[in-house]
């Protein structure tokens, strides 16, 4: 539930170029950081990481503590916190989730400011006020502070593997389903909607849309849409205008799948399904999945149907009092006969 705001926090500094990360170090230096600890996920190219090594000591920032991240669990955060050594003034995120995740939470944990810098545009995570962490076997969307600054590298960003762009497509799409869910909660049980953020929502996904193309200007339009929606998120204090009911479907996949997908990619297809049961949509998302290729990544890699019905079953209880379009009504039927018979998501999905 949204509560009322005073200040909302948005990045300082936010870089979204080629070769951004050869600047590293002087938008640390220029930020006043000078003695930084750097968390990047352990599965990050060599070449990333001693192109940020040279940057920060070029621009004379201290590296006072740099961890390879190999989870994103609470674990993992709470140790690299204990560890910190007090002259830090900063966190820096190098990576995929992952590691951004884990600084972002470490960041806030040391009251300290983080940067983000995603190696890829997986998914809408590195600029949001949450923090997504395992904690034992569970995951959870943990509250942190919105990173002080984020910087894509829009050549790094392109070189990343496809599958990880489509699934930064899918979860960028998702908005459209999320703020119609919105909408619904706020006819159904007047749960407070946010027109500023809502609008805000929609617009990124609107620019997107617009050129859906794999290339420098492509990449850099996806990671400036799934920045602002983490700030739509922030606008309003809640995670509406960026998740609907086709994310509860991916948590329930993440539950009970043999083989979890990629976020974006579950999220993806789920928004296209959650747009038939809204009535709303479903041509601008079918066609835009068609022009990007994203239908045929999911088609090079079917998922279950029996899986997703199971999901969809489940799906609905995941988040208490989190009214969508799966509230208004027992939707399992209606999912069986759209992954069965609609001919947009032919060999998507195996039995
Ligand atoms: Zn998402």
């Amino acid at each position: 539930m949204m509560e009322s705001r005073t200040t909302i926090s948005i990045p300082s500094l936010v870089r979204i170029k080629s070769r951004a990360l050869e600047k590293l170090g002087i938008y640390c230096k220029r930020s006043e950081f000078p003695s930084v600890a750097v968390i990047s996920s352990s599965d990050i190219p060599a070449d990333i990481m001693s192109s940020a090594k040279e940057s920060l000591a070029s621009a004379n920032v201290q590296t006072s503590l740099w961890f390879n991240c190999v989870e994103a669990s609470f674990e993992q955060a709470q140790s690299i916190f204990v560890s910190l050594p007090g002259d830090v003034s900063a966190i820096i995120g190098i990576g995929g989730g992952r590691a951004l995740d884990v600084a972002k939470y470490v960041a806030f944990l040391a009251r300290l400011p983080s940067i983000a810098l995603p190696t890829s545009l997986s998914n809408d995570g590195f600029c949001s006020p949450n923090a997504s962490l395992s904690i034992g076997d569970r995951k959870r969307s943990l509250p942190a502070a919105m990173p002080f600054g984020v910087i894509i590298d829009t050549d790094i960003c392109l070189a990343a593997p496809e599958h990880l762009w489509f699934s930064g497509v899918g979860d960028l799409v998702a908005k459209l389903t999320a703020v119609r869910d919105w909408k619904l909660a706020f006819h159904a049980t007047g749960e407070p909607f946010n027109d500023f953020a809502a609008l805000l929502s929609d617009a990124t996904v609107s620019q997107f849309i617009s050129r859906p193309v794999k290339d420098l200007e492509g990449v850099r339009l996806l990671g400036t849409s799934l920045m602002l929606n983490g700030i739509a998120m922030e606008v309003c204090n809640s995670s509406r205008p960026a998740s609907g009911s086709e994310h509860l479907i991916s948590h329930a996949l993440d539950r009970i799948c043999t083989r979890p997908r990629l976020h974006g990619l579950q999220v993806g297809v789920a928004t296209y399904v959650v747009s038939r049961l809204q009535g709303y949509q479903s041509d601008i998302i079918s066609r835009l999945f068609g022009e990007c290729g994203f239908w045929n990544a999911i088609k090079s890699d079917p998922f279950s149907r029996s899986e997703w019905l199971e999901a969809a079953r489940l799906a609905p209880s995941i988040k208490n009092g989190f009214y969508t379009v799966l509230s208004s009504r027992d939707c399992v039927d209606e999912i069986h006969s759209i992954l069965e018979d609609d001919a947009v998501l032919t060999d998507c999905f195996v039995p």
